[in-house]
């Protein structure tokens, strides 16, 4: 589908980013979206990851502890927030927070692995509102998916637990996505993933893999720069030409920087567009950042908006390495780039553009492995 927008020249793009007024007038310093880490326990231990290791459902926030965090984001002037982990759906409670947030008001995603959701709890959540959802999906190839998350039998599962999201939410104006880690193990995949995504009516987000001492194995060398390139160009063309691309444009050419280079060059507003909250309820800049304080009290909102923390903030980001997350990126993308402020837009009306019922999801995993080259000497056969 192509964008609903009409095609820009680079030229009037920069005429009209200098009149663009979000970031001048409305938005400027206020949280407007926080990602909630519930709970840091997780049903899988991949590679590339470490937060399953710090899970303690000792330190989670009670049911009364998510009204008060509720209360002070709204008072922070929070407009969306995303439930992840860890993997959320380990949390009984869960369609229970997701209720708190929505009835505050919020625009309300849960990020899941795809493997612990079952079809009850997601009529669950579909009834007390819930929307939009991410779903990590890293292959196509199951022993691949399998090798990265350390676990075997969970690629069809979370096939499975895709179709069951696109059944049961509402079909008008959910957000149906699917994140996908890029790393040297599934670079050649990622256009037979777009191609999938938009086959089912999903969306697909591309997070480049950030490395440590843990996941060496993931890093894209030098020497991959043509093909990274080469598959970079393709997804930017992709997108244009309407697959169902969820980065902005601007966050694949940054990526494809960086994949190739180790460069970034994004201006972060962590503390500022963004925030973190981890399952304490405490708040932090961004992931890699100790926590600021308690959101459970509105004694931190004061804080949050002087000029000490702005200072403090400033140098935290100037010292900071910087990251390739689209879920900061973006949101920094969106408010200062009206380009990417339009896809973003195009996206959301597109979503209530979904007709139609949802396509076996094994049907068109068949086909693409027929079809594609990354997929040959490829014997998998689908069970449905
Ligand atoms: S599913 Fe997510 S949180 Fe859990 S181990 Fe994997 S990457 Fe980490
Ligand atoms: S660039 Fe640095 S401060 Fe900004 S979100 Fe990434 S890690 Fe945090």
């Amino acid at each position: 589908m192509k964008p609903f927008f009409p095609e820009f020249s680079r030229k009037n793009f920069r005429a009209l980013n200098s009149l663009y007024p979000l970031d001048i007038f409305f938005f400027r310093r206020k949280p407007i979206y926080v990602h909630i880490g519930i709970t840091h326990r997780c049903s899988l231990s991949c590679r590339m990851c470490q937060i399953w290791k710090t899970g303690n459902a000792k330190e989670e926030m009670s049911i009364d502890e998510f009204y008060l965090l509720a209360k002070f984001l709204k008072d922070c002037g929070t407009i969306s927030i995303s439930l992840g982990g860890g993997e959320p759906f380990l949390r009984e409670d869960l369609a229970e927070i997701v209720k708190i947030f929505i009835k505050k008001g919020f625009i309300v995603r849960i990020l899941t692995n795809g493997v612990t959701s079952t079809a009850d709890y997601i009529e669950k959540l579909a009834k007390v509102g819930l929307k939009h959802v991410s779903v990590s999906l890293d292959s196509l190839n199951p022993q691949k998916q399998e090798y990265i998350c350390k676990k075997s039998g969970i690629w069809e599962k979370i096939i499975e637990n895709i179709k069951l999201f696109s059944d049961i939410l509402p079909r008008r104006g959910s957000l149906l996505l699917i994140n996908t880690v890029v790393s040297r193990l599934n670079l050649e995949e990622l256009p037979q993933l777009v191609q999938f995504a938009t086959r089912i009516g999903f969306f697909i987000s591309f997070i480049p893999v950030e490395i440590n001492i843990y996941n060496k194995e993931f890093k894209i060398s030098s020497e991959d720069a043509g093909k990274v390139d080469r598959i970079y160009t393709l997804l930017i063309l992709m997108k244009k030409q309407g697959m169902n691309i969820l980065n902005s444009t601007r966050f694949l050419q940054e990526s494809r920087k960086f994949l190739k280079t180790g460069d970034i060059s994004w201006r972060c507003d962590a503390g500022g567009l963004y925030f973190s909250v981890n399952p304490r309820g405490e708040i932090s800049i961004c992931h890699q950042y100790s926590p600021e304080g308690s959101g459970l009290s509105s004694n931190l909102i004061n804080y949050l908006s002087s000029s000490r923390f702005l200072r403090k903030r400033l140098k935290m980001m100037e010292l900071c390495h910087g990251c390739m997350r689209p879920c900061w990126a973006e949101v920094t993308y969106m408010i200062r780039d009206i380009r990417s402020f339009l896809e973003l837009m195009n996206v959301y009306v597109r979503t209530y553009q979904r007709r139609g019922n949802l396509v076996n999801p094994f049907d068109i995993i068949s086909e693409l492995y027929a079809k594609s080259k990354c997929y040959e000497n490829f014997t998998y056969k689908p069970l449905i």
